[in-house]
């Protein structure tokens, strides 16, 4: 930055850029290749003769701060969206629930079996028995006969259980496989989330480094009392401590000031807070 006289060269972006033909220039050296955009993402756009006030370096201050702020607000959001992931911790507990389930379904269908085999056993033992010839009481036979027919219909019982516990099994076996391919589907998505998150952190830590240069820069163009003032009233007027003048008055609160008071606002050495909200009015 260079001093001419009262007259300082700046970076300024649009904000400061009021003056139509400066912008349509910047534009026109833009589009011809001229322009020093190195930093167009910064707050520099393109450089052009401005007269720096007390008013506009805090001016300029503020419009720092509030890009940090933002910059900072948005990097907050990127670092949680980092840590929590509430979708893919879903889709892991599903598939956790389902391996669970599966994990009861085979205990059931093992006990199924078990008891099928053993129901088979009896009626193999009740049938050695009965066609042993060992038995010839009528009687005895009579209730060995029964006592088969009867284990013959449990066996259809428990058949049918096994069946069931073979079906529950298989199904919580797809179950599994769905919950596991959803889970993975999950991870793929939050892997390419969190590269995009990572390049944004990276790309606004930059920005954000650049802009504290801009900031210490900015800062020392201001006096102690007036930084103070600034910073008082940036804390209680949520971030905004110096508006500009609009269609005769304040930008914040829209209460017109005393002539006297734009007449000393409009030099912009005089810092000149609005009656009403108390903020600095800019004239630039
Ligand atoms: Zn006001």
């Amino acid at each position: 930055m260079g001093r001419i006289g009262a007259i300082k060269t700046v970076w300024v972006d649009s904000y400061f850029a009021s003056d139509r033909k400066n912008r349509s220039d910047c534009t026109a050296r833009k589009k011809s290749g001229q322009s020093k955009g190195s930093r167009v993402d910064l707050l520099p756009i393109c450089p052009i003769i401005q007269p720096v006030t007390r008013i506009s370096n805090l001016f300029r201050l503020q419009t720092l701060d509030g890009q940090i702020d933002s910059h900072q607000a948005r990097l907050s959001e990127i670092e949680a969206g980092l840590k929590n992931h509430p979708e893919l911790d879903r889709a892991r507990a599903d598939e956790e629930n389902a391996r669970a389930r599966l994990e009861d379904a085979k205990k059931d269908l093992l006990r199924a079996e078990e008891e099928t085999r053993g129901q088979q056993q009896r009626i193999t033992e009740t049938d050695k028995t009965l066609y042993s010839g060992g038995v010839s009481n009528p009687k005895e036979l009579q209730d060995l006969q029964d006592e088969s027919a009867a284990l013959r219909r449990y066996l259809s019982v428990l058949e049918e259980r096994q069946l069931q516990s073979m079906i529950r099994s298989e199904e919580s076996e797809k179950a599994v496989a769905a919950a596991q391919a959803a889970r993975e589907e999950r991870e793929r998505l939050r892997a390419a989330q969190d590269e995009k998150l990572l390049a944004e952190q990276a790309l606004l830590q930059t920005t954000l480094e650049t802009i504290g240069y801009q900031r210490e820069a900015a800062v020392s163009a201001v006096t102690a009392e007036d930084l103070e003032k600034y910073s008082a009233l940036r804390r209680s007027k949520h971030g905004m401590a110096v508006v500009r003048f609009e269609s005769g008055a304040c930008g914040a609160c829209g209460v017109a000031p005393s002539s006297a008071r734009i007449d000393s606002a409009r030099s912009g050495q005089e810092i000149i807070q609005c009656g009403n909200c108390g903020r600095i009015l800019y004239m630039g």
